[in-house]
């Protein structure tokens, strides 16, 4: 049977867990940018051309944290890739997870479990 959307939101919790744990062990760390968005700031992010009305923030399946390396502050999102890399490799055939480093318009800030079709 395949998992609801109230066992990927569980899941992608405690995923995020390891990510970070990941993270404070190669010596970066992070602040919490964005986790749950409205559907009212999706709708208007759509609307600015910042984001997409149907995005994963919604449903709880997706998170922006803001990465550091020894204290300094990294945007650019090439520098997350490590962190990516190691937050795809903990996908299983139930749970699919997506670094924003990936998309067309790069968010390396930006990670997800898919839902529907939506990364
Ligand atoms: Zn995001």
């Amino acid at each position: 049977m395949s998992p609801t959307l109230a066992d990927k939101q569980r899941e992608f919790t405690r995923l995020i867990a390891m990510l970070i744990d990941f993270a404070y062990s190669r010596s970066y760390a992070f602040t919490f940018g964005e986790a749950y968005r409205t559907p009212e700031q999706a709708a208007l992010n759509a609307k600015n051309g910042t984001g997409i009305a149907n995005s994963l923030h919604t449903q709880r399946l997706a998170i922006d944290l803001n990465l550091f390396k020894a204290g300094k502050y990294c945007s650019d999102s090439r520098d997350y890739e490590p962190l990516g890399k190691y937050w795809e490799s903990l996908s299983t055939p139930e749970f699919e997870c997506c670094w924003g480093g990936r998309f067309r318009k790069p968010d390396g800030n930006h990670f997800s479990i898919s839902h529907n079709g939506i990364k």
